[in-house]
């Protein structure tokens, strides 16, 4: 009933998008950006734990995503570049751009996380983790870049992130077969994520349950016994992650073979530890495209500015400002 109370607005709101005009890029010192004020930019944003759309400030909504997405205890630098890539995302779908508004009854994005962008209010965040201090901080990065977008070829782009590339990120079209190649969601060798609790893990499962999952799954399966030669990794993409798998009679991709097991990436190993037991070590955290949130952070500390910092994971992008 609520989303009703929200759609003329939203109507009024698609009409008054100011569009977006190419200017020169930032330089390299932060110190260059120009800031430009736009209070008019708001967005609408379906929630679906409260099934409701809220309308928000362009600035507060982004920072309600950085306070979702990276943790607070990040460089500077990296919070900057994820607040860059939140407004970016943002921006591309409310001119239409990559997403798909059907899924959230007409709003530009969602707060779900496995579609759009994770989102917290503050409220929240300040009764879930009660600190004050961590949110300014949140809040300055996001103030910091204010307009701050990316571009490519004068087109915002898809901002796509993940938490850890496990030390070399991937192509989009590795992931997404049905997007193609994008020419700034390219691999590209990471540094050294291996001090982050992102970086590796190890899961243990029973074959037994493994072969529910897959008949669950697709109602075709067949699984023989001797199950160490029923688990088979065809293929790997040229990140190194898994590219197409076997199980059974049932051949999958890399990011299939995840959401089957609920894996954090598709960069792993398998092991067959004894008779019953399959060992999985995953590295790296998400689906590995464009900018790893904890490379950002090493980038950072590195001496890395925000803008390199996106220069460094969205191959060929322009940093660059929005103006009215
Ligand atoms: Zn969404």
């Amino acid at each position: 009933m609520d989303l009703v109370l929200y759609l003329l607005p939203l109507f009024f709101l698609m009409i008054i998008l100011p569009p977006i005009e190419r200017v020169e890029p930032v330089a390299s010192s932060i110190d260059m950006v120009e800031i430009v004020t736009d209070p008019d930019i708001r967005i609408t944003v379906y929630n679906p734990e409260k099934s409701v759309i809220e309308e928000f400030e362009l600035e507060d909504y982004v920072t309600g995503v950085v306070a979702a997405e990276m943790p607070a205890s990040f460089h500077e630098e990296a919070l900057k570049a994820q607040a860059v890539a939140a407004r970016t995302f943002a921006l591309s779908r409310m001119h239409g751009l990559y997403g798909s508004t059907e899924n959230h009854f007409g709003a530009h994005v969602c707060t779900n996380y496995k579609h759009c962008q994770a989102w917290i209010s503050k409220e929240r965040y300040l009764s879930a983790y009660g600190d004050e201090e961590a949110y300014e901080k949140i809040k300055r990065a996001v103030n910091d870049t204010k307009n701050v977008v990316m571009t490519y070829d004068g087109i915002l782009i898809n901002p796509l992130y993940h938490s850890n590339s496990g030390g070399v990120t991937e192509d989009v079209e590795a992931v997404w077969a049905v997007s193609g190649q994008v020419p700034y969601l390219k691999s590209v060798y990471s540094v050294d994520e291996s001090n982050y609790n992102q970086y590796e893990t190890m899961v243990v499962f029973t074959w037994e349950d493994i072969k529910n999952r897959l008949l669950t799954k697709y109602s075709q399966a067949e699984v023989q016994s001797g199950f160490n030669k029923e688990i088979e990794i065809m293929s790997y993409s040229a990140s190194g992650r898994v590219q197409t798998i076997r199980i059974g009679n049932i051949e999958m991709t890399g990011p299939e073979f995840r959401e089957l097991l609920d894996l954090r990436s598709t960069n792993l190993e398998i092991s067959f530890p004894d008779s019953e037991t399959v060992e999985i070590v995953t590295k790296g955290f998400g689906h590995g495209v464009g900018m790893s949130q904890c490379g950002a952070d090493a980038l950072g500390n590195s001496g890395y500015n925000f803008k390199e910092i996106l220069e460094y994971y969205y191959t060929g992008i322009r940093v660059e400002e929005i103006k009215q």
